[in-house]
């Protein structure tokens, strides 16, 4: 199993509670953030309830966006499919937990952020935003 190099540290006791999947999925689904308007219609959407609300990255009072928590998408890709903004591309597990932390500006879920990547690699700042889909 690829180990999830997108995850900061423990889970947080809220996200916690809720049932962890059985195996790795082939596919990951990464909210790019940047495209992201929190209309939510993807949570409804995913059959295990993994898209959590989270506050904007600008104006955290007014605008929220969404995150999947990667370690219990199953890849289904029923929220991409969903998504009216076409902005949660589908990604090899590999390479998801490779390129979340670079498409998500906010984490609920204790998962990297552009701001921890910027940190990591010095003097690039916040490149993140560029990677590939
Ligand atoms: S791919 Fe499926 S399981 Fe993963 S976040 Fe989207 S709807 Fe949920
Ligand atoms: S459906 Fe797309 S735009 Fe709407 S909250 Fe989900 S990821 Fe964001």
């Amino acid at each position: 199993m690829a180990e999830n190099t997108a995850r900061k540290g423990e889970r947080p006791p809220l996200i916690a509670k809720k049932p962890s999947r059985k195996r790795e999925p082939n596919l990951l689904a990464v909210i790019d953030q940047n495209g992201c308007t929190g209309c939510e219609a993807c949570i409804i959407f995913c059959p295990v309830d993994c898209i959590e609300i989270v506050p904007g990255a600008d104006f955290a009072q007014f605008q929220q966006v969404v995150e999947v928590d990667i370690e219990r998408c199953i890849g289904c890709a029923l929220c991409a499919k969903h998504c009216p903004w076409d902005t949660i591309p589908m990604l090899p597990y590999a390479e998801g937990i490779q390129k979340a932390p670079g498409l998500t500006l906010k984490s609920i879920c204790n998962q990297k952020t552009v701001e921890d990547l910027g940190s990591e690699v010095r003097g690039q700042g916040t490149e993140g935003r560029n990677l590939d889909k």
